[in-house]
């Protein structure tokens, strides 16, 4: 459904992507791991055109996507891929002045003209899922990491997307709320969730993630299964990675 051929990012001479690849089919999760600065976050930035890559492209859906393109032949546009392709972050980036409910709601009314009874009898449902039903008027300022992160999930499922991205979405949390954030995200995994998820939480990987990646110094170092990259690594930098994570 997603993919990515031959990407390339440099910020000015640091070439950060250094031509990856990755197809991405529906249903399918996988799990980026590596060091700090290999380009984890670049990389899934590049997948939804948050950073314009300088080399190489992204298909969506067997289309070309492009920064100026419009939706037709084979091509679409940035706007497009966005609105398919949802994104969670590391600091949950919700909007402080507005309720969890008005936060999840916001995308659905503004973005897709969404009927507000419509995007909100959505967003309760969503908020359910997440169990968060009972915070819908809260602020989110008066919630908890975990909590807030699950607002963030919900905000993202609420444009409906066919891709879900995830760039460490529990390194902020304290270790006593990283367990329902991850159950939240096992859940969507079985619902059939295409996601591709940067993390650090290695048996959280091996568990949900059907193919993982290692991304070291701007290439895919090593890929396979989970047993394979995780439990028996072949490239001794990954067996060093991993090591730190036992
Ligand atoms: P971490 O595990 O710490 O989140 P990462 O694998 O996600 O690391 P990236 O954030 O993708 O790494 O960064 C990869 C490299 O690109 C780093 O050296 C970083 O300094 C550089 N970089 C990232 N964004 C920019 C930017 N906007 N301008 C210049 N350099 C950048
Ligand atoms: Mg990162």
């Amino acid at each position: 459904i997603i993919e990515a051929l031959s990407l390339h990012k440099s910020y000015g001479k640091h070439e950060v992507l250094k031509g990856l690849d990755l197809s991405l089919d529906r249903g399918e999760v996988v799990a980026l791991i590596g060091p700090s600065g290999s380009g984890k976050s670049t990389f899934i930035r590049c997948l939804n055109m948050m950073e314009i890559p300088t080399g190489g492209t992204v298909r969506f859906r067997q289309k070309t996507v492009g920064d100026h393109f419009r939706d037709k032949g084979g091509e679409i546009g940035i706007g497009t891929l966005r609105r398919h392709v949802g994104m969670v972050f590391q600091h949950f980036n919700l909007f402080p002045h507005k309720t969890v409910l008005q936060n999840v709601t916001e995308g659905p009314i503004v973005v897709c003209k969404t009927p507000r009874k419509e995007a909100e009898e959505r967003a309760m449902d969503l908020l359910s899922q997440v169990g968060l039903a009972e915070k819908h008027g809260a602020y989110p300022n008066h919630l908890s990491g975990g909590q807030k992160q699950r607002v963030a999930i919900a905000r993202a499922l609420a444009m409906e997307p066919e891709v879900l991205l995830l760039d460490e979405v529990t390194s902020a949390l304290d270790p006593e709320l990283v367990g329902e954030v991850l159950s939240v995200i096992r859940g969507l995994a079985e619902k059939g969730m295409t996601m591709a998820i940067v993390t650090h939480e290695m048996a959280f990987a091996a568990d949900v993630a059907s193919r993982v990646l290692f991304l070291d110094q701007g290439v895919i170092a090593e890929s396979g299964s989970a047993d394979q990259v995780i439990l028996n690594p072949q490239n001794p930098r990954l067996q060093g990675f991993v090591s730190r994570f036992r």
